[in-house]
């Protein structure tokens, strides 16, 4: 029987090193990042039926359903790109990654659904040729398809393997504001950086795989300038609690800690509950996207 209905697990990302390289004279910024699939993901199930439109439900109120989700915009770009005739299709999406948090939540919801249809449609494009209609709807995007741990360059779109982040607990504690990604870069190009990350010693410690070498040299130039409330407890909480390093992840407000043992990382969530809303531990993961069986 045809499958009618395809649902993927579209992981969230932290930053375990943002720097901002340079403004381009188009307006975007050359970055360098250090990108890590973690195991907070939103589920999106993508079916066919006859209405040849593209509707959306998802079960948080706040998450625009009309064309301006970006799960909208990627099923659009597929039909373009593809030339397949859209039928109609369902995009539900069941939300797990905090919104404007700096985890690129709407950016793996864009790639769950290029992923889904990739799979409902037949229409067999490789991972780069989806990455390529990705980068049309937002620069996270072929990192959310490819995902795993990976340094992204140029606006976020070149994307090469480093070596896996070995085995650890993520605590993420996001505080109840949301930070826009606009604003974030036009404070840059007011503020400029004072402090410019250790590229090449990340590097390094990435090859190397030593996680409390990663951890002590995370760094993210948007805390140079964002403001995060509550950011200096929440870190000092994680390192009390035996965090290996901490860092805001993206333009924020959440902020991350590494940690070599779960129920340190349990008890620091524990004692985060009145400084942050969305709370949680979780594990790197080795994908972006996964198709659900
Ligand atoms: P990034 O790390 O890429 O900056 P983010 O976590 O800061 O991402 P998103 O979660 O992608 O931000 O959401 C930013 C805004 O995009 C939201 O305020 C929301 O209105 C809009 N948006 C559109 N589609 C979605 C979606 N599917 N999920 C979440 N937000 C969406």
């Amino acid at each position: 029987m045809k499958t009618e209905e395809v649902k993927t697990k579209a992981y969230a990302k932290i930053n375990l090193m943002l720097d901002i390289v340079a403004k381009r004279a188009d307006g975007y910024h050359d970055l360098f990042m250090i990108m890590q699939s973690i195991g907070l993901y939103d589920t999106i199930t993508v079916t066919q039926n006859k209405s040849k439109k593209i509707t959306i439900s998802c079960n948080m109120d706040d998450i625009p359903l009309d064309e301006k989700n970006i799960a909208y915009k990627a099923a659009d770009a597929f039909f373009q790109s593809t030339k397949k005739k859209n039928k109609g299709i369902h995009i539900d999406i069941v939300k797990r990654i905090p919104h404007a948090a700096g985890m690129a939540g709407g950016s793996a919801d864009g790639a769950g659904v290029l992923v889904a249809l990739n799979a409902l449609t037949d229409a067999g494009l490789t991972e780069d040729e989806l990455c390529e209609i990705g980068v049309k709807i937002g620069a996270d995007v072929p990192f959310c398809i490819k995902g795993g741990t990976l340094l992204a360059q140029g606006i976020g779109d070149v994307l090469n393997k480093v070596k896996p982040l070995r085995k650890c607990y993520i605590l993420i504690a996001k505080p109840d504001v949301g930070v826009n990604t606009g604003y974030a870069y036009k404070q840059f190009d007011e503020c400029g950086k004072i402090h410019t990350p250790d590229k090449l010693g990340m590097l390094c410690a990435m090859q190397s795989r030593d996680l409390a070498d990663i951890a002590a040299r995370m760094e993210n130039v948007f805390e140079q300038f964002i403001d995060v409330p509550n950011k200096v407890d929440i870190k000092s909480i994680m390192r009390e609690n035996g965090a290996l390093g901490v860092c805001m992840s993206g333009s924020g407000p959440t902020v991350f800690g590494i940690f070599d043992d779960r129920e340190k990382a349990n008890a620091a969530a524990e004692n985060l509950k009145v400084y942050a809303k969305d709370i949680a531990v979780t594990v790197p993961v080795s994908k972006g996207c996964r198709l659900v069986k």
